[in-house]
């Protein structure tokens, strides 16, 4: 039976990037070494890196001579201190959109003065706060989490602004078309539509570089100045990761790139919130407007047949539905790799439960 993995991540990667990675472990382009034996300092590992990064830089429509590009470690969740002990002087204002920006927001606080925008009616987390309202302001930088992983919220356009834009884009970056130039700094955890996890990536624009604090001592390994200085290679890399990174870019490019994604994860999420809102066992929990195209959460009516449900759905192959711990219903996240036959089997699988189920 084909399993249809829906976890929210580590997730599902092509087939032919687990097959091309397993290869690279083996023997690394008849080289007859494997990818985690080789000097970092090597050609060969040099040409790895170069190339990831090109790839980054090209599927975001970037110039090199605008942004650097780094492969660190610690996962986003470090990057929650090191923007604002990197770049946060006096005042940033992060917008709140439920756990991970909650997070963001605890480590700027060691830093500076927060100022917090989040939806304030009883909606709560499960719909987004009206972003139309910034324009300017004496921020240093303002920061937002552009889809939220949990509970299923993401915002369809760039926030608009004249401060210094700062993202973390871990769970939707190359999932849709949109204009990486409005940024000066993104991050994003690297397991859920980039590679495997151990990397995270970091996309500095290099004026921002101008506006790093002078004021507070920043340990080496947490200064991105330091990472740039060494050319993202201050220490030993995260050398497997990014190798699996670039077979999974060089698939996304080959595949038609943000382009093609933008419209094929459209397409994916269209046909389950279709569903969600015709079934009548049923609730999609995100208010529309606020949907996310990457993690779709739902709730069962009768919350009685949530048991029932799990086991159903596993019996037909599709797993990492249960949603999170925090939240409870369920979620089902579309990433890239995740084929529209998938998501055409959980629709089927919501239908046939419905039918099963209705009385
Ligand atoms: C998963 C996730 C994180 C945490 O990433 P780690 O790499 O595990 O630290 C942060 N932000 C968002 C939006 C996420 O989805």
């Amino acid at each position: 039976m084909k399993i249809h993995n829906f976890g929210a991540g580590p997730c599902i990667l092509p087939q032919e990037v687990f097959k091309n990675a397993s290869k690279g472990v083996l023997n690394l382009g008849n080289t007859g070494l494997s990818v985690l034996e080789i000097s970092h300092r090597s050609n060969t590992f040099q040409s790895i890196f170069d190339q990831t990064k090109k790839l980054v830089l090209e599927l975001m429509e970037l110039s090199d001579v605008t942004y650097e590009v780094l492969f660190l470690q610690g996962g986003a969740s470090s990057q929650f201190a090191l923007v604002p002990m990197n770049f946060l002087k006096q005042k940033a204002l992060y917008i709140d959109t439920g756990v991970w920006s909650e997070k963001a927001i605890v480590e700027a606080r060691n830093f500076g003065q927060v100022e917090v925008l989040k939806n304030s009616s009883s909606e709560g987390y499960l719909k987004l706060p009206d972003l139309s309202i910034i324009r300017s302001g004496d921020y240093d930088y303002i920061h937002y989490t552009s889809n939220n992983t949990i509970y299923g919220t993401q915002f369809e356009d760039v926030l608009k602004t004249d401060c210094p834009l700062v993202c973390d884009m871990s769970s939707d970056i190359f999932s849709k078309q949109i204009d990486f130039n409005l940024f000066d700094l993104i991050y994003a955890g690297a397991q859920k539509n980039i590679g495997p996890a151990g990397m995270t990536l970091v996309v500095i624009r290099k004026t921002f570089l101008d506006e790093l604090v002078e004021s507070r001592i920043i340990p080496t390994m947490f200064n991105y100045q330091k990472h740039i200085e060494k050319s993202g290679l201050l220490n030993t890399p995260p050398v497997f990761s990014i190798y699996v990174a670039m077979l999974n870019l060089t698939w996304l490019k080959e595949q038609g790139g943000l382009l093609h994604f933008d419209s094929y994860n459209k397409k994916k999420s269209f046909l389950v919130y279709k569903e969600l809102e015709r079934n009548t066992l049923f609730t999609p929990k995100i208010h529309i407007g606020s949907r996310s195209n990457m993690n779709i959460t739902f709730d069962l009516v009768n919350q009685d047949l949530s048991s029932d449900f799990l086991e159903f759905s596993l019996s037909r192959g599709i797993q990492g539905i249960k949603g999170h711990r925090s939240l409870g219903g369920f979620r089902a996240s579309l990433y890239n790799a995740l084929s529209l036959d998938s998501v055409e089997c959980l629709v089927e699988n919501l239908n046939v439960f419905e039918r099963k189920y209705h009385d």
